[in-house]
């Protein structure tokens, strides 16, 4: 069996992403079911199982030869299952042996979204030809990934890097997490929006009360808007820096929904990681927007199964 192609398989809360992706990255073939996220696990799985059976009705399906996961969180890559927040119905469900059973037996490799994103940001995007990198995903939470010695460090269970819950506010809110002054408790998407209501921002007439619509507000100079933002890029910043000093990372990349504010949320996330980041080994650190848009999930999950020698990933065989 040839190994030109990978299977690659993205499965959030709201859809499950399939595609045979060839060694240059480009996605070949394309399928995708909503996730029937609030149904049992059996059913979510069929959705799983749909994705694969339309792409296994591709005349390149037999040129795929592993496949590659990437789950929302928590998975436990070295256990093989996935336990994601928004799949109720999939409680430490065994993904990996399932996809194998499903997929004639090809070697599966699992990994969380935020390393997911990041395999792919290091082969494909801004990542690329840095050794040490920080990749992280801001939207309805924050994840990420890291890049070390030139090889992603997906961690035993593939969560490593997981920056949204680490904590840089002490006394701070309590988190989802159990934590307390997390990032994400901090930076999320809602968490912008939430603090800049609470401190008298309000929607337009379509009511849209988004961390987009507060991105808006800031661009056109409501200074409540941009607060709300400079806070989150506070708690980005802190986390950034925290990490440079641990494992001496020379780029962070910020992808997600939130990572759309652009310069909104770029202008003081760099401003931020100054005052932070101030030791001679981290005060080189970049901090840069991602390249790989919606089409991440499924480039890491390939990078993530397939490892090679440019963007070499370190994988975790299920
Ligand atoms: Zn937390």
């Amino acid at each position: 069996m040839s190994t030109d192609l990978v299977v690659a398989l993205d499965i959030g809360g709201t859809k499950i992403a399939g595609a045979l992706v060839d060694a240059g990255g480009r996605i070949q073939v394309r399928a995708q079911r909503p996730t029937p996220a609030r149904e049992d696990g059996e059913t979510v799985m069929k959705a799983v199982t749909a994705v694969l059976d339309e792409l296994a009705g591709s005349p390149l399906w037999a040129s795929a030869g592993a496949v590659g996961i990437g789950s929302a969180g928590p998975v436990d890559a070295s256990a093989g299952t996935v336990s994601p927040v928004n799949v109720p119905g999939w409680r430490d469900f065994p993904i990996v042996e399932r996809v194998q059973r499903a997929t004639g037996g090809r070697p599966v490799t699992l990994v969380g979204d935020g390393v997911a994103m990041t395999a792919a940001e290091h082969w494909q995007g801004a990542a690329r030809g840095h050794d040490n990198a920080l990749c992280l995903v801001v939207s309805t939470g924050v994840g990420g990934g890291l890049v070390l010695d030139g090889r992603l460090h997906p961690g035993p269970t593939g969560n490593a890097g997981h920056i949204g819950h680490i904590s840089v506010d002490l006394d701070g809110d309590p988190c989802a997490c159990g934590g307390r002054g997390c990032v994400e408790r901090i930076a999320s998407g809602p968490h912008i929006a939430r603090r800049a209501l609470e401190a008298g921002w309000r929607p337009g007439p379509d009511g849209d009360a988004s961390a987009a619509a507060v991105a808006a507000a800031a661009r056109a100079g409501d200074p409540v808007a941009a607060a709300s933002f400079e806070r989150a890029a506070q708690a980005l910043a802190a986390g950034i820096a925290a990490t440079a000093s641990l494992v001496e990372i020379d780029i962070a990349v910020v992808g997600g929904g939130v990572a759309g504010a652009g310069e909104v949320l770029f202008a003081p996330l760099r401003r931020s990681l100054r005052s932070y980041a101030t030791l001679s080994f981290v005060r080189g650190l970049t901090v840069v927007p991602a390249l790989t848009g919606t089409d991440a999930g499924l480039l890491g999950a390939a990078a993530a199964a397939a490892p090679r020698t440019d963007a070499s990933t370190a994988p975790i065989r299920g």
